[in-house]
């Protein structure tokens, strides 16, 4: 498929899910979004290509939290399958540094997904991986230059990071949703301080705010995210690394709370 024709399915797909939705997004953020799927065709082609089954949606039904409390839990893989090995990849629009940095973080997530698996198809998965489509800032500016330039460097861009299979981590992991699903239900959810937004973790460049904030649904509702998108001043040294990633952010906010 021609990049013309990707285009023009990622035009589709857009206004469908503005129509199912009723929002829409800034032309900044629809064109950082083109940019990861751009990205994720030239890069991953190949294993989008030998999908077997794409958009696989997993259930785990009736879970009982430590209060007693009732709940499901839901996940979307897609799969490979080939020489008799079957992989799970889970596709996150985070960046493949983020994840390989907190590895742990993902690791109990795609394991539960695994055990769903099983308990939907029968069989066990054999390899897993998220697959990070966020572009690191070096090959994102090098796209908006030119797409020959880009070319140059999207080897060395590895967007695939693989977690280990381990069972130990299925029971610990629903332990911690059913918690969490009790902390919620109590009312217990207090954001984080704006410290801990602008604080930057051992071996990530951005900061809390940026990495893990950006990606959160609750954003628009919580008060440290507002204070840290904002305007909060910004160490030096984060500053030049967030920058062009949160001007688009303040873009979307402006035009979600402004008009
Ligand atoms: S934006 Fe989300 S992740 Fe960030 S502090 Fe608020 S609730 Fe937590």
């Amino acid at each position: 498929m021609d990049i013309k024709k990707l285009r023009e399915i990622f035009e589709d797909n857009y206004e469908e899910l503005k129509y199912e939705t009723g929002r829409s997004i800034t032309l900044n953020m629809k064109e950082f979004a083109w940019q990861q799927v751009k990205l994720y065709y030239e890069k991953l082609g190949n294993v989008a290509k030998n999908m077997t089954e794409a958009e696989v949606k997993l259930i785990l039904p009736e879970q009982l939290t430590p209060k007693g409390k009732k709940y499901t839990i839901e996940g979307i893989v897609d799969i490979v399958e080939n020489e008799d090995k079957i992989t799970m990849y889970d596709i996150k629009t985070h960046n493949s540094e983020e994840v390989q940095n907190d590895k742990d973080l993902y690791k109990g997530q795609l394991n539960v997904y695994a055990h769903m698996w099983k308990n939907l198809k029968g069989t066990e998965i054999d390899n897993m991986a998220v697959i990070a489509t966020s572009p690191p800032s070096g090959l994102r500016q090098a796209t908006s230059i030119g797409d020959e330039i880009a070319i140059d460097i999207i080897d060395d861009w590895n967007p695939i990071v693989e977690l280990d299979i381990d069972n130990n981590e299925v029971e610990k992991q629903i332990r911690y949703f059913g918690e969490t699903v009790d902390k919620i239900e109590a009312g217990e959810f207090k954001a984080p301080p704006l410290s801990k937004l602008k604080a930057v973790k051992k071996g990530q460049k951005a900061p809390f705010g940026t990495a893990v904030c950006r990606h959160c649904d609750a954003r628009y509702s919580c008060n440290s995210y507002n204070q840290y998108i904002n305007k909060v001043k910004l160490d030096e040294e984060i500053l030049e690394e967030v920058d062009s990633e949160d001007m688009v952010e303040q873009d979307e906010w402006k035009d979600a709370f402004m008009k």
